[in-house]
């Protein structure tokens, strides 16, 4: 997190039903439709990224409903389960390659094959199938799935269905497109790319999609879009608000949106080039990258595979212990197997280097066997990449 941002976090907390508190409102409700590309609105709730899950299921659905989910990681395994938890009918596709069967989750090194669900869709001949749901950015894996293909296999297969994408991890740091994309409802939160504390929470959502909420029958209440999107438009909530999360927030989409940095398509290239970096890292050392297809890497983080045998959390823990370096578990499935770098938010060339020093160090301690210095091959990929100027930061 910024400084920037934790400064203007500590300003006072206003009435929230006062004049100025409707600018604050405003502000920031025209700063995240820019940051989700929608001119639709986006309804901002004070809930962890779970919140804005369970948001997106309840406006939309109905008790039994039949929904279309795919197992990309950790995270598409739990939206599948509150799915359940709700009383919908989710049906979890999966990763079918030839290798499928193999140990160590192989689905969990791919993205959503767009192909079965317009196969899938295609069957659904009576629309029984209310919605399609998929993680875009897999935060337990490091792979980041083609949405607009989602899109198109859905459109191939001239099916109904509404298309929920959670972009918790995904929105700010890797290219998303809410509209472009024809995406009915986005869910996203505040401690990704948004570089903010955890606790407030986003559905971007589509005309179809509030057309629809006008009939679902899941109970909703709290969630219920209608009476925020009304209240938004005075520039207020219809309960109390994060105040405070919501001043980081406006800073953090004028600094997103910053032209003088490159605005959005800046913000992605810089995470693009620290996600190359990185990898170029993971190479060297000659340990794979859990994201399996190199069309899919993600620029929010990179997952490494470590060696049979080898237990990543006690790996995780001496880096931890040693180097005051805190780098992500593995989850699920991959539990153990492997661990994940960060490179969304805040961060630079040089963040980076240190975190892939802390990592390297701990892996030679681990006795884990690394064919060539990976500080060494990231440091001349920053040095032999500079960013263009307007885009640095
Ligand atoms: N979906 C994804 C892709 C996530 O990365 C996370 C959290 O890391 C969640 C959902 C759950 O969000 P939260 O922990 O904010 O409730």
């Amino acid at each position: 997190m910024p400084d920037r941002i934790l400064r203007a976090m500590s300003l006072p907390t206003i009435d929230h039903r006062g004049p100025e508190f409707a600018v604050l409102g405003k502000r920031v409700l025209a700063g995240v439709g820019q940051i989700f590309q929608t001119r639709h609105p986006v309804v901002i709730y004070p809930a962890s990224g779970t919140g804005a899950w369970e948001a997106a299921l309840s406006n939309v659905l109905s008790p039994g409903d039949a929904v279309l989910m795919y197992e990309t990681g950790h995270f598409a395994s739990l939206w599948n389960k509150m799915a359940l938890r709700l009383g919908l009918k989710p049906e979890f596709l999966a990763y079918r390659g030839a290798d499928a069967q193999l140990p160590n989750a192989p689905g969990w090194r791919q993205g959503v094959q767009a192909d079965q669900i317009e196969e899938r869709l295609k069957a659904d001949t009576q629309h029984a199938i209310k919605a399609v749901c998929v993680v875009h950015n897999e935060t337990s894996t490091g792979v980041t799935s083609d949405i607009a293909a989602v899109r198109r296999a859905i459109d191939a297969a001239r099916h109904p269905a509404l298309l929920l994408v959670d972009s918790i991890s995904g929105l700010a740091s890797a290219d998303y497109r809410h509209e472009a994309w024809g995406v009915d409802v986005t869910v996203s939160g505040s401690q990704k790319g948004l570089m903010l504390p955890p606790g407030i929470s986003f559905n971007a959502v589509s005309p179809k999609a509030i057309e629809a909420s006008k009939r679902a029958r899941l109970p909703k209440a709290f969630w219920a879009w209608d009476e925020i999107i009304e209240m938004n438009q005075g520039g207020y909530w219809p309960y109390t608000p994060s105040t405070n999360l919501l001043y980081g927030l406006a800073e953090a989409c004028d600094m997103l949106l910053d032209p003088t940095h490159g605005g959005l398509e800046g913000t992605f290239a810089r995470h693009r080039r620290w996600g190359e970096g990185v990898r170029a890292a993971v190479r060297a050392w000659g340990l794979p990258i859990q994201c399996a297809d190199p069309q899919l890497y993600s620029p929010v983080l990179t997952g490494v595979l470590l060696p049979e045998g080898v237990d990543a959390d006690a790996v995780r823990r001496l880096i931890y212990e040693r180097f005051d370096l805190s780098l992500g578990t593995g989850l699920g499935k991959v539990k153990g197997r492997m661990f994940r770098i960060g490179h969304l938010g805040d961060c630079n060339d040089l963040t980076l280097m240190a975190a892939l020093s802390g990592c390297e160090m701990g892996l030679k301690l681990s006795g884990v066997k690394l064919a060539a210095s990976g500080v060494q091959a990231a440091m001349e990929y920053f040095a032999g990449h500079p960013a263009p100027v307007a885009l640095q930061k």
